[in-house]
């Protein structure tokens, strides 16, 4: 299983990334063979990381904090839905981040980003994340470029200083290609039950593909780190994107190294009456 090299799949810091020159829809180091595999697969590391996130919070040391980030229809429901399910939803939560509301723009933008962060044992998923605040309000112009571009650095120290502290910072981007953005917006006009998904607003932002891209491409470039480093996943394909998740998700636990803490009693000699 960890034959699969998922450092192939990180920006590497302080590189300047190119997205197009990226293969949204390419399978590197993929071994199963059709989908049918593939779930059989996932099902493995779904199990593997049920046991790891026992462990973690168990041990209640570590904390682990993934951020989420794709262009719309990116499939940050769906990847969060297969890689995460089967976890103790007690040491699990996700965090989704939407237009700030009137008492988050009263703040700094990192507030609402933190006042969201985990807790010893805890992994958080942020669906989106302090990230927009140099992606949407970028592209949508909310703040002026000399404000916005300061964020990068202050992100990396924000970013630093969770590490220093004894958290672990993942960072996925979902990359999915234009042509499948269209296949997964038209699905929800087509299927009832996917109709709620759909939003006419995405349209406008579908129309500003290139500076969504660009601000992507900037935003990853910037921050990616040896400590909190950015994971580009081809996520065209649904069951290879949540299969690199899985990778990514079960082999960073791994590396922490997690051990279940001892009781804490001494339980030498101890008989349970009847
Ligand atoms: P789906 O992918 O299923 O549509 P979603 O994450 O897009 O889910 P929405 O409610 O459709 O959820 O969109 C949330 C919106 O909030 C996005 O357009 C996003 O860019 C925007 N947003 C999030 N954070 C900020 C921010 N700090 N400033 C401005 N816009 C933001
Ligand atoms: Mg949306």
């Amino acid at each position: 299983m960890s034959s699969f090299p998922i450092s192939n799949f990180i920006a590497k810091p302080g590189t300047k990334i190119d997205l197009t020159a990226i293969d949204s829809s390419a399978m590197p180091f993929q071994k199963a063979k059709d989908r049918k595999e593939a779930t059989k697969r996932l099902e493995a590391l779904n199990d593997e990381l049920a046991e790891l996130q026992r462990a973690l919070w168990a041990q209640a040391k570590h904390r682990v904090l993934v951020v989420l980030q794709a262009m719309d229809a990116g499939g940050k429901d769906g990847s969060i839905r297969k890689v995460f399910s089967g976890l103790n939803p007690s040491g699990v939560r996700v965090e989704s981040f939407k237009r700030p509301t009137r008492k988050e723009l009263m703040r700094d933008y990192l507030w609402r980003a933190h006042d969201k962060v985990p807790v010893d044992g805890e992994i958080v998923v942020f669906n989106r994340s302090h990230y927009e605040d140099v992606l949407a309000v970028r592209v949508l112009d909310l703040v002026p470029q000399e404000q916005w571009r300061k964020r990068y650095q202050h992100i990396n120290d924000f970013e630093r200083m969770l590490s220093d502290e004894g958290t672990t910072v993942v960072k996925i981007f979902l990359h999915i290609s234009k042509t499948e953005q269209k296949r997964r917006l038209q699905r929800r006009l087509d299927e009832p039950s996917k109709n709620w998904k759909f939003k006419v607003a995405d349209l406008e932002q579908r129309q500003l593909w290139d500076e969504h891209q660009l601000a992507f491409q900037e935003a990853i470039s910037q921050t990616s780190t040896a400590r909190a480093p950015w994971y580009v996943v081809p996520s065209d394909n649904k069951w290879y994107r949540d299969l690199v998740m899985s990778e990514i998700m079960v082999q960073t636990l791994k590396s922490l190294e997690l051990e279940y803490p001892p009781a804490e009693d001494d339980i030498d000699g101890i008989v349970i009456p009847d």
